[in-house]
């Protein structure tokens, strides 16, 4: 049955971030041919409204306020709950990042609604719309529907397929009025930790490191190949412990949860906490010098070998691709 879908996209540092197409995607498959209605909050989102109507969107929902240009809760669920309000829709997708894990379970509750969250899948079934998440850290899979009230999820960043960018779409970007009032938290200042220029959560390439990087100086190899890949350094817990690097980096049940295109782990053994936050990226290479460790039982490709050997070669290859 056609529905109205709204798709919350999401603005980081003035960039409209990729999971925003992804959650049009998904908002399409729930929507069924029915409306898929963008919605940004913030300052100048013209260009990112248009980006949205470009990738599939049906019409674009811009709730401009500078009380909105960094993620603060109260005056994100004030705005998306008066938009709500408005628009009725059977069905909203939130991005399953940090603000979106946030936001999301208050929403749910205002619009009294279930929430299906951490989605990596949505596909049609008939006239259900079947969600696949990932349940005990990554290690199965449970497939969910929603049988009443409004289809609510949060979509898992480089899961959903996006729909294609057609740049002749074109579709109404309104204005909606979102004066947020009685703040509880405002962010005075945004300090920011220097971790490299890709998004580790969407980054399509990371190059993670373990305590078998030894070092914060042994990260320097990691960050070549890295760079020649276009992708993201991380880490294990075991190198945020040791001081290696900083916790932003750090990958798994506590740290971050990503699905990029390829991981390579180096020096990590594969401690079933890090295993929670990466074991569903599509293809694995590990490097290790211990060929019984963990991480070869996930790997697509084990390289058994001393990964200070091993990285510069594999930057010294890929640089003459
Ligand atoms: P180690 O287990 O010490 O492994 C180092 C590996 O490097 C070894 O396999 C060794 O063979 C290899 N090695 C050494 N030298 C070289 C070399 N020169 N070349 C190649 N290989 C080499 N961990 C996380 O990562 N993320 C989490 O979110 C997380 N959350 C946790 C939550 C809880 C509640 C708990 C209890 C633990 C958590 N941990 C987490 C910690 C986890 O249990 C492990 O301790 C941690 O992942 C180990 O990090 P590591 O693999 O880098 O280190």
């Amino acid at each position: 049955m056609a529905k109205k879908v709204l798709a919350l996209g999401e603005v980081k540092d003035g960039e409209l971030r990729n999971v925003s197409f992804e959650a049009i995607g998904a908002a399409q498959t729930i929507a069924d041919g029915g409306e898929v209605v963008g919605v940004l909050f913030g300052e100048n989102l013209q260009a990112h409204a248009e980006a949205m109507i470009q990738n599939g969107a049906d019409r674009v929902l811009i709730g401009e306020s500078s009380e909105l240009n960094v993620y603060v809760t109260d005056a994100y669920t004030q705005a998306l709950s008066k938009v709500l309000d408005e628009e009725s829709p059977e069905g909203l997708v939130i991005p399953h990042t940090s603000a979106g894990k946030d936001l999301a379970p208050r929403i749910a509750e205002k619009l009294n609604s279930g929430l299906v969250s951490d989605v990596v899948g949505v596909e049609q079934a008939g006239d259900e719309i079947i969600f696949t998440r990932p349940i005990y850290s990554g290690k199965a899979f449970e497939q969910k529907s929603v049988t009443e009230g409004t289809v609510f999820a949060t979509i898992r960043p480089n899961n959903v397929a996006a729909p294609a960018k057609d740049e002749s779409r074109s579709g109404d970007i309104t204005a909606v009025d979102v004066s947020i009032s009685d703040l509880r938290t405002t962010i005075k200042d945004v300090v920011k930790k220097s971790t490299g220029g890709v998004d580790l959560s969407e980054a399509k390439v990371i190059v993670a490191g373990g305590r078998g990087v030894k070092s914060a100086e042994g990260f320097k190899p990691l960050e070549e190949l890295a760079d020649v890949l276009g992708g993201a350094v991380g880490a294990s817990r075991g190198a945020c412990d040791a001081e290696y690097c900083d916790y932003s980096l750090q990958i798994g049940q506590t740290g971050k949860v990503v699905t990029p295109d390829l991981y390579i782990a180096a020096g990590i053994s594969g401690a079933i906490q890090h295993l929670a936050g990466m074991s569903n990226s599509k293809v694995i290479v590990a490097i290790n010098k211990d060929p019984e460790a963990p991480i070869f039982e996930v790997a697509d490709y084990g390289i058994v070998g001393d990964l200070f050997d091993v990285i510069p070669l594999l930057t010294e290859e890929l640089k003459k691709v």
